[in-house]
């Protein structure tokens, strides 16, 4: 069975991360995202079961953590689930591709500890809360609930930079995504 290597990309919600992890697949066809699992209801018009998620029931995660089917997995926030599973990364190793995670912060120290000297695990950050804040809103996903959910999980999470091997200081987004391709390649070519 095939490995490859694994990039590990991690940010409060709203950091910009999943943009930039989104770029660096289109850009890179050596690159496989890591589809997780996940409880929470799908975004109607901008999701798909099986692209950006698996979309589970929660018995039905349950049942996978019963398997030992995850590498790691979270509640994320009250009563949703995210969690990473072993076959789909092995699936992606099989293609022949490096594996690409975009998870909360969490998740990503298990999946460091997991990968080791195989992964680079990618600390995504905003300028700011304030920034972060407004980001989150403009986006236009989140519930007042939810939101406030999602910031009061950013402040925390933020105290966690310095456990990953690099900081990607989101400014602009053209400029992080440049930042990014060059970390993905350095680490391919070291
Ligand atoms: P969202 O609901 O915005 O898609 O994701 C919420 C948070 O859960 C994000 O920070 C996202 O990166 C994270 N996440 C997604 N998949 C996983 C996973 O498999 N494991 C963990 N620990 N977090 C995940």
């Amino acid at each position: 069975m095939g490995k490859g290597k694994a990039f590990i990309f991690t940010a409060p919600s709203g950091s910009g991360k999943t943009t930039i992890v989104k770029h660096l697949l289109e850009k890179n066809s050596k690159l496989g995202f890591s589809i997780s699992a996940s409880t929470r209801d799908k975004r109607g018009r901008t999701e798909e079961h099986g692209k950006d998620y698996y979309f589970l029931s929660k018995d039905e995660f349950r049942e996978h953590i019963e398997n030992d089917a995850f590498i790691e997995w979270e509640e994320v926030y009250t009563g949703n689930y995210y969690g990473t599973l072993k076959k789909e990364v092995q699936r992606i190793w099989d293609e022949g591709r490096h594996v690409v995670f975009d998870v909360e912060v969490k998740g990503a120290l298990k999946l460091k500890e997991y990968f080791g000297d195989d992964a680079l695990a990618v600390f995504v950050k905003v300028p700011s809360l304030e920034e972060l804040k407004k980001r989150l809103t403009g986006r236009g996903t989140e519930s007042r609930e939810s939101l406030s959910q999602r910031l009061y999980r950013a402040e925390f999470e933020l105290t966690f930079e310095n456990k990953f091997d690099v900081t990607l200081l989101n400014e602009t987004i053209e400029d992080s995504f440049v930042k990014a391709e060059e970390l993905v390649n350095n680490f391919l070519n070291q």
